[in-house]
């Protein structure tokens, strides 16, 4: 059972937006001395790079899995969602498959997110419906996201979310817990004064091809890098080597995925945990008091 846990006064939504605390999560550092050292060279001049779903958000919530365009999935007809549904099954399996090349990859990634604008076209989403899915969805975020934005924002820490998710949705949920200047780079449905929908904003973000999105953008010297496939890390594909990166991946479904398809982040977030984990770097690189969760034990020695 979720139990309401916050509320803020700004927030347009009547239920809670934040998970409650999970403290059964598992941390997993893949070489701690590794990590030690990152931490130690990390710049002051440094910045987040965050996926959306089931990174920023929970994967499952009372055996729902919810996502920004299973959201907008709910909204369709049966029709307009089976197709999407569709789309999904033929084109997820090549997006996880680690035998197709990347270039194969962005093609395809571009063509499944076209097809799906199509069918968005057709079935005349409005502005409103939008609001009142999140309104009605187990949709939330991961535990901590406030305690995380609440240090940036002290901090002026720049905060980017890259998306392959819908744009529309991740603004709102952002916008209904905190008034900090999170970017937000994804794929936004354009709709006209009185709701009805126009089109979509150019270029497509996809799975592959995020790196795009921070292309001739100032790059910090350090970045947390936030992800639940390993794919989210190929955002700092085109950065240099100098840049420091400490990447922390949700690994969410077991039954997907294998720990060694996580092996690139250094920290591996097991069991659909929390935020806590960003959070505590935040802390230990800005040298804050860290917050004293006992899933975090193993960090407990950085
Ligand atoms: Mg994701």
């Amino acid at each position: 059972m979720i139990i309401p846990i916050l509320k803020r006064g700004f927030s347009n939504f009547i239920r809670p937006l934040i998970s409650p605390m999970n403290p059964a999560e598992t941390v997993f550092i893949r070489d701690p001395l590794n990590l030690k050292s990152k931490i130690e060279s990390f710049s002051s001049d440094f910045g987040i790079i965050s996926d959306f779903d089931s990174t920023l958000t929970k994967y499952s919530v009372n055996g729902f899995k919810l996502s920004t365009i299973n959201l907008l999935i709910s909204i369709l007809d049966k029709n307009h969602s089976k197709d999407v549904k569709d789309l999904f099954l033929h084109y997820h399996p090549i997006e996880i498959d680690p035998s197709i090349s990347l270039d194969k990859k962005m093609l395809l990634m571009h063509e499944w997110w076209a097809k799906e604008q199509e069918v968005f076209l057709k079935a005349h989403i409005e502005k409103h419906m939008i609001t009142s899915a999140i309104e009605n969805l187990p949709f939330y975020f991961r535990y901590g996201i406030l305690e995380v934005i609440s240090i940036c924002e002290r901090n002026k820490i720049p905060f980017t979310i890259v998306s392959g998710g819908v744009g529309n949705i991740i603004s709102e949920m952002i916008k209904a817990i905190t008034s900090y200047q999170i970017k937000i780079k994804s794929n936004f449905i354009e709709f006209d004064e009185n709701g009805k929908l126009l089109g979509f904003s150019t270029p497509i973000v996809h799975s592959q091809n995020k790196f795009h999105s921070i292309r001739g953008k100032k790059i910090q010297k350090s970045y947390f890098v936030l992800g639940d496939i390993p794919s989210d890390l190929l955002i700092l594909k085109e950065i240099n080597d100098e840049t420091k990166v400490i990447s922390i991946g949700y690994f969410n479904d077991e039954a997907l995925a294998s720990l060694d398809d996580f092996r690139d982040f250094d920290i591996v977030i097991r069991g659909d945990g929390n935020l806590s984990v960003l959070e505590y770097l935040l802390c230990l690189v800005l040298k804050l008091p860290r917050p004293s969760y006992q899933f975090l034990g193993s960090l407990g020695w950085l």
